[in-house]
């Protein structure tokens, strides 16, 4: 026997009530959202039959993913950042705009306030054990020029898959691995680092526990983080993938996109050594990046509400 009451008068007008559609005070839109999402709650508890026991297990489990800080890990994990990223790439072709460098997602672990360079920077502190990468492109503008002045924010994590300003061991100084780069006159970029590792949500969180419960793991392949901007341009948000690493196409957050999987190269002759002012064998990344027009004279998808202040 499965009792509904979703649809009873009562309940419906409890739904406007709730959601602050019967006062005129508070924010219209938010009345809207919320009373939207009510409704297909308590739809669902209807239909499925969810029991008071799971609903406050899900409650519980709420608080438990706030107080861990993770509700930024578990919306990638539940798809939900790719989804908004699939959504703006259609948007885009109603619009008649191609993306030719794919976007992806930010992800939870940006910092502001990154050392800025021009045309170069080396983003470890050579303290961490790691194969040197040397990464560099050239940022082209809507027409396919070179933009000189382009801002390439670089940031990704160790090989043990530890971000800084968020290493549990506290190893890393403020801003490892994270830098600012503008593009030279040729709108070039170039950085040196090491290569990073992939990482798992941690072990034992809120997050993991439903993870599991999917049966799913939260491990992502290695991959650097980008925001590319320029006047006159939208900021463009995308990752890389270190290629061959085994999870690239099984990642938990859903980041891995076609155009986002450079070649490494491995470069061991002396002169390419030279060149990058290096004194041994590393491995070589050649990714150009292509900004996308502004939309109306703006920024269509920039989202300015999850910067995150450096500490
Ligand atoms: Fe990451």
């Amino acid at each position: 026997m499965n009792v509904t009451i979703f649809d009873h008068p009562d309940t419906q007008e409890f739904l406007r009530e709730l959601s602050g559609l019967n006062n005129s005070a508070g924010s219209a839109r938010m009345k809207e959202i919320t009373h939207r999402l009510m409704s297909d709650l308590f739809r669902a508890i209807d239909d499925l039959n969810i029991t008071p026991d799971e609903y406050w297990q899900g409650v519980a489990w709420l608080n438990d993913l706030g107080a861990a800080g993770q509700a930024g890990l578990i919306s990638p994990g539940l798809g939900v950042d790719h989804f908004l990223d699939e959504r703006l790439d259609a948007i885009d072709e109603a619009l008649g705009i191609e993306n030719p460098t794919p976007r992806t997602i930010e992800g939870s672990l940006y910092v502001a306030g990154a050392p800025e360079s021009t045309g170069f920077a080396r983003l470890d502190d050579g303290t961490a054990e790691g194969q040197t990468l040397v990464m560099h492109g050239v940022v082209h503008d809507a027409q396919g020029r070179p933009l000189p002045g382009a801002k390439v924010e670089v940031w990704h994590c160790d090989t043990r898959g530890f971000y800084s300003h968020f290493d549990p061991t506290g190893q890393q100084a403020p801003f490892n691995m994270r830098r600012t780069i503008y593009a030279d006159e040729n709108g070039r970029y170039r950085f040196r680092s090491i290569l990073p590792s992939g990482y798992g949500v941690p072990p034992g969180s809120p997050t993991e526990k439903l993870l599991s419960a999917l049966g799913r793991h939260g491990q992502r392949p290695a991959h650097i983080h980008c925001f590319i901007s320029a006047d006159g341009h939208r900021k463009l948000t995308t990752q890389v993938n270190i290629e061959g690493d085994p999870l690239i196409n099984d990642d938990f957050a859903y980041a891995t996109r076609d155009g986002l999987v450079p070649a490494v190269r491995e470069r061991s002759d002396e002169e390419s050594i030279r060149a990058n002012g290096l004194n041994g064998p590393f491995a070589e990344i050649e990714f150009d990046i292509h900004l996308t027009p502004l939309v109306d004279g703006v920024d269509n998808e920039v989202n300015e509400q999850r910067r995150r202040a450096a500490a």
